[in-house]
């Protein structure tokens, strides 16, 4: 019991210290950064040098005018300030004033470098500009070095002498740094952040070793007043050291351990220059004032690191929102965009070698079906690491749901897919997944949108076939693709224009062979394309999802041209209308029908609505429940293009509809292959068991016509009776004697 007391309090503790010291840590800068954390910090830091830079300009050159006055003036002709002697006015000058100078000259280089920096300029005029600054910095302070031996600082201390070489040595440094780094950056094209902060550094350490120089040669340097009586009272001029200390603690934060280490480097230097001078100390009230001082100014360069630092981690989080997805953690399409284009601006011919790919995991979704959306989720984000990891070095990015795009070199692209689909295969554990990939060939200025758009188009075309996992995009997939975009581009002006017209086909009782309705088909005759087939355009609205654009308009059509001809007293027929699965989920197909029934008081009887067979195994829920309102409103379901798709039997088992559509590909080689009239049998008898009609789709000849008549087809359509006609052809056929209507429409 004791035993496991002193374990938890040990362990309490344990954990206490263990958080006091990763506070500790963190407080004092001892983690370590990401990249973007340090290059924040280090932006940040240039751009105060930018202000502090330009502080310093504007404080020395009113010092210069200080000294000037205060000086140099007097001093012009005499050449002599106080028991001091100068050998010529330059010296004189020089004395005063050229320490002042150089300190404007290393804070021009530093303005204009740091304008440079963030402005991102890195070309010629940047370089020379830096390049002039720097070597002014270094020759300036070559120059200086004579004054060493000038009276004003030779009063033979070797602190003096010593801060004095100590802050020119520090100055050509600086100099040689701005060269250095703008070197750099002119050949290398782009920043190097260890040489931008050595150049940071330099420059706190040129301020501080300014300030330490000043503030000390004027507290140190006895002055002679002009009766030639040394002034003993020793001027504690001690804030430039001060002020050059504020600045660089306030505006150039480091680490704060680096900066601590700094502060209290040059605070115990300095404070030991001052108490050592002449033997005197501190007096006692100036030594608290002096400690204050130390400690707050690290408290401040704490609290302004912290300040940077968590601004800085929030942008990185924003940052990474931006260019991540945060689902898989891979990058999103955004980043795609945003790094090829970075690429291509340093180096137009980058796309030259490549390849777009645009990757589907097909079947994804059964699975979010069979194992639930977290699974899914997971599953998912396992697939887009296998992407990345599968072309590594490369751009790869998701799109959306299970969509993801690569730009790979065109060298070896196809080892790398058989990598990813191994992968696939791997992670798929027995579940059924198909990885399917389509590539394009980049090219120098096309919008990567659309290049994606091309590899996906490529993707689609194997979509439905087992074998095939990669297709590339080529000339003849460019046209059905230009064809797909100008569909798409020109539906609303075809609608308008009235380029999409309705055609009526013919549909007659198999007995005698009398219309009994007429189904309308859409045709888009183009004033450039000119007949566009509706298996060309159908597909594409589908995929697009603008099919119900097309439908509503369709059905307006259908509905007002039945009206004419009631109220032109012209003989009308029920007519069917196709409807697109999508149909059901994009516009509410109940409304837009009764709408139009009421409108032009036409009898609901006489509109057929067909879905295809493939509609209902694709969407059963949404469907049946529709299926089962417009009956109730009574409109007749046809279903359209039956044994067309995989499930055709449980559809009838799973429906009810008042007529079957028998597609017409069970008509194909009629007259050869014996099988097709049993299974025409069947088919026929087993909606008849099941209360249904039948009609017969694509009937070409008359041996066709006659069979489907014996095995009791009630309904035929076909070229036999008719092709689809526009309204008044239609009506002149009626009207001709060459279409016969039935008494009986229904
Ligand atoms: P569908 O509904 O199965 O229409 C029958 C298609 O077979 C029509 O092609 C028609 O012209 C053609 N056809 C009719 N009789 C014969 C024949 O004896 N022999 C042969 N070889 N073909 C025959 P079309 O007009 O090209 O339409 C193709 C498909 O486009 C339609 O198939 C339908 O699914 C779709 N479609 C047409 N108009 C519309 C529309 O307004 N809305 C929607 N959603 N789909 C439409
Ligand atoms: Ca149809
Ligand atoms: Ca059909």
């Amino acid at each position: 019991m004791v035993i496991y007391i002193y374990n938890a309090d040990f362990k309490f503790i344990g954990g206490v210290v263990m958080k006091v010291l990763s506070f500790l840590k963190d407080l004092f800068g001892f983690r370590r950064d990401s990249k973007y954390v340090r290059k924040h910090l280090n932006d940040a830091n240039i751009r105060s040098s930018i202000y502090m830079a330009f502080i310093i300009i504007c404080l020395e050159i009113w010092m210069i005018f200080r000294q000037t006055r205060k000086y140099i003036r007097p001093a012009w002709d005499t050449l002599k300030v106080g028991s001091y002697e100068y050998s010529s006015k330059l010296q004189l000058i020089f004395g005063w004033v050229g320490l002042y100078c150089l300190f404007i000259i290393c804070s021009l280089a530093m303005f204009m470098f740091g304008l440079f920096y963030v402005l991102k300029k890195r070309g010629k005029k940047s370089f020379i500009t830096n390049s002039v600054f720097g070597s002014l910095c270094i020759i300036w302070s070559l120059l200086l070095i004579p004054e060493i031996n000038l009276p004003t600082y030779n009063d033979g201390t070797l602190i003096n002498k010593t801060t004095t070489i100590m802050v020119y040595s520090s100055m050509a440094v600086f100099g040689i740094s701005i060269i250095g780094n703008s070197l750099y950056s002119k050949f290398k094209g782009k920043d190097n952040m260890l040489l931008s902060i050595f150049v940071i550094v330099c420059f706190a350490a040129v301020c501080l070793l300014f300030g330490v120089k000043v503030g000390y040669s004027d507290f140190a340097n006895p002055f002679v007043k002009d009766d030639g009586n040394v002034n003993i009272q020793k001027i504690k001029m001690i804030t430039c050291f001060l002020t050059m200390i504020t600045f660089v603690a306030c505006l150039l934060i480091f680490k704060p351990y680096i900066s601590i280490i700094m502060l209290t480097g040059i605070f115990v230097v300095f404070g030991m220059f001052l108490e050592n001078y002449d033997k005197r100390e501190f007096l006692e009230a100036d030594r608290i004032n002096y400690i204050t001082f130390f400690v707050s100014l690290t408290t401040i360069t704490i609290s302004i690191y912290h300040q940077r630092i968590t601004e800085a981690l929030k942008d990185e989080q924003l940052v990474h929102d931006a260019n991540f997805d945060s689902l898989t953690g891979i990058h999103n399409f955004h980043n795609f965009v945003t790094s090829i284009n970075q690429k291509l601006e340093k180096n137009p011919a980058f796309l030259d070698d490549k390849l777009y790919l645009f990757i589907n995991i097909c079947n994804f979704k059964t699975i979010n079906t069979q194992k639930g959306f977290g699974y899914g989720d997971k599953f998912l984000a396992r697939l887009a690491k296998d992407v990345e990891a599968s072309f590594p070095r490369d751009f790869s990015a998701r799109l959306a749901d299970d969509h993801f795009c690569v730009l790979t070199k065109v060298d070896g692209y196809e080892d790398k897919i058989a990598v990813l689909e191994k992968l696939v295969k791997c992670e798929a554990e027995g579940l059924y997944i198909l990885l399917k990939v389509g590539g394009y060939k980049a090219e120098r200025n096309e919008n990567i949108n659309r290049a994606i758009d091309k590899a996906r188009y490529a993707c689609g075309k194997i979509k439905k076939t087992y074998a095939e996992i990669y297709n590339e995009y080529n000339a003849e997939l460019d046209k059905l693709f230009t064809m797909r975009q100008y569909i798409v581009n020109n539906l609303d002006e075809a609608i308008e224009k009235g380029y999409i017209r309705a055609h009526y086909q013919p549909v007659v009782w198999s007995n005698d062979k009398k219309l009994c309705g007429a189904e309308a088909l859409a045709r888009w005759i183009d004033p450039i394309y000119g007949y566009i087939s509706p298996r060309d355009f159908i597909p594409v609205l589908e995929e697009t999802r603008l099919i119900h654009k097309l439908d509503e308009y369709m059905l307006d059509l259908i509905t007002k041209e039945m009206k004419n001809a009631k109220d032109n007293n012209k003989p009308i027929v029920p007519v069917s209308v196709n409807f697109s699965r999508l149909d059901f989920e994009l516009m509410d197909v109940k409304k837009e029908l009764n709408e139009r029934v009421n409108k032009y008081n036409l009898d609901k009887n006489f509109i057929h609505i067909e879905i295809t067979e493939s509609a209902l195994s694709e969407n059963p829920v949404l469907l049946n429940k529709t299926i089962e309102e417009l009956n109730k409103e009574g409109y007749a379901i046809w279903l359209d293009d039956f044994g067309s798709g995989y499930s055709s039997l449980s559809t009838l088992k799973d429906f009810v509809f008042d007529v079957v559509k028998i597609d017409m590909k069970f008509l194909t080689n009629f007259e050869k292959n014996e099988k097709t009239k049993d299974t025409l049998d069947c088919i026929i008898s087993l909606a008849s068991r099941l209360g249904m009609k039948t009609l017969t789709e694509g009937v070409e000849t008359q041996a066709e016509a006659d069979f489907l008549n014996e095995i009791g087809c009630g309904r035929l359509q076909g070229y036999l009776f008719g092709k689809p006609l526009p309204i008044d052809e239609f009506d002149n056929e009626i009207s001709n004697g060459n279409i016969e209507i039935s008494d009986n429409l229904i």
